[in-house]
């Protein structure tokens, strides 16, 4: 009943309206009191938005998204590089490239690939760890004049725990110190058996620096995908994952967007935990201007009121009266559990403050 449980509050020294929100502590106390202790639930588990299952029909074809990991130096900054720069040339205008974390090549026959370009492969730890998956393929690389390194372990790790399939690039073929049939061994050895040795993973020998076999890579990669037959619903409001997100001087707050299912349009009122905003413009890579985005396309985006973290799941909400509300909704549970966790304090921490 409301009134015990005003009256408990004031017994605690607290007086209290009947519709004041209690911060966790306090409803911690009050609900002992009724001899109950509370469970709580994380913000996004309270306010998480019910996406809608989609129909068989209404599915279509998406492009497959890429993460390209492995041991540092072993090249994955000169193969995401070389991608880039061989699609800037065969595509139209507009050349010079910035870094949004994210961008899509489209193949002369057509079909597109996205790939993530996050720093590491942190971000996509960073991003399984909160639960967004989304990542459909992983490039491991390996340099062939080195051997498969403790990073080269945990990248196949995290795919392996992730489900997602792994196709393996052997770098460096061009050094005379390179022996990619070490490698193919050492692979092996973990119970990673490649194709041209009777194995069921995909491997290619590249050159990175030189831009040798990159094709026939891009083609494994495209394989793989085939078995996968991804597919999303492109004629819904958008729904997908923050790629990165920061505070720029001149336009405000720029976030990368990855769509994953649904079409973002420019005008589109964006949520993205407690942050919202109109998409006010999208740009690809190249810095040109898009009007849409549809399923495994990335975009900087233009227009929220704040920097969601990555991995953060964002939603196209019906009107910026919504996107508002459950936003305010979100930062206030938010700034409780902040309230509540730094209440826990150690006693090192204690004995810091005396
Ligand atoms: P990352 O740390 O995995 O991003 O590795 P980088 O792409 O930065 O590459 C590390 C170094 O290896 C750089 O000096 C590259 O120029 C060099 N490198 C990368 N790929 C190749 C390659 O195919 N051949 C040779 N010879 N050098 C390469
Ligand atoms: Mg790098």
């Amino acid at each position: 009943q409301v009134n015990q449980i005003i009256a408990t509050c004031m017994s605690l020294g607290m007086f209290v309206s009947i519709n004041q929100r209690l911060d966790a502590e306090t409803l911690a106390l009050v609900a002992e009191e009724f001899g109950y202790t509370i469970e709580f639930v994380s913000a996004e588990v309270v306010e998480s938005i019910i996406e809608e299952e989609d129909k068989e029909e209404d599915l279509q074809d998406r492009p497959p998204i890429v993460t390209v990991m492995g041991h540092v130096d072993h090249g994955k900054t000169s193969l995401l590089d070389h991608i880039r720069q061989a699609n800037v040339i065969a595509g139209e205008a507009g050349g010079i490239t910035q870094h949004i974390g994210a961008y899509s090549v489209t193949r002369e026959d057509g079909r597109q690939i996205t790939f993530l370009d996050t720093p590491g492969h942190e971000a996509f730890t960073a991003m399984r760890a909160r639960g967004a998956q989304v990542t459909d393929i992983a490039i491991i690389i390996v340099a062939a004049d080195d051997n498969v390194m403790p990073q080269t372990v945990e990248a196949i790790n995290h795919a392996a725990a992730a489900g997602v399939p792994i196709v393996f690039a052997i770098n460096k073929i061009d050094k005379p110190g390179a022996n990619p049939d070490r490698i193919k061994e050492e692979l092996a050895n973990m119970n990673y058996l490649v194709e041209d040795w009777g194995g069921k993973y995909q491997c290619q020998e590249i050159s990175a620096k030189n831009g040798v076999n990159i094709e026939e890579l891009l083609e494994k990669v495209l394989l793989e995908a085939d078995l996968l037959e991804l597919r999303a619903n492109p004629n819904k409001r958008a729904v997908g994952s923050v790629i990165e997100s920061s505070l720029d001087k001149g336009r405000g707050y720029v976030t990368t967007l990855l769509v994953q299912s649904g079409t973002m349009r420019v005008g589109d009122m964006i949520l993205s935990g407690s942050h919202y905003g109109h998409v006010k413009a999208m740009f690809n890579e190249r810095n040109q201007k898009v009007d849409e985005v549809g399923p495994s396309e990335p975009a900087l985006v233009l227009g929220l009121n704040g920097a969601p973290q990555a991995g953060e799941r964002f939603n196209i909400m019906e009107d910026e009266r919504e996107a508002k509300d459950i936003a305010t909704k979100r930062e206030q549970l938010q700034r409780e559990q902040g309230m509540r966790t730094k209440k826990h304090i150690t006693l090192d921490e204690i004995g810091r403050r005396i």
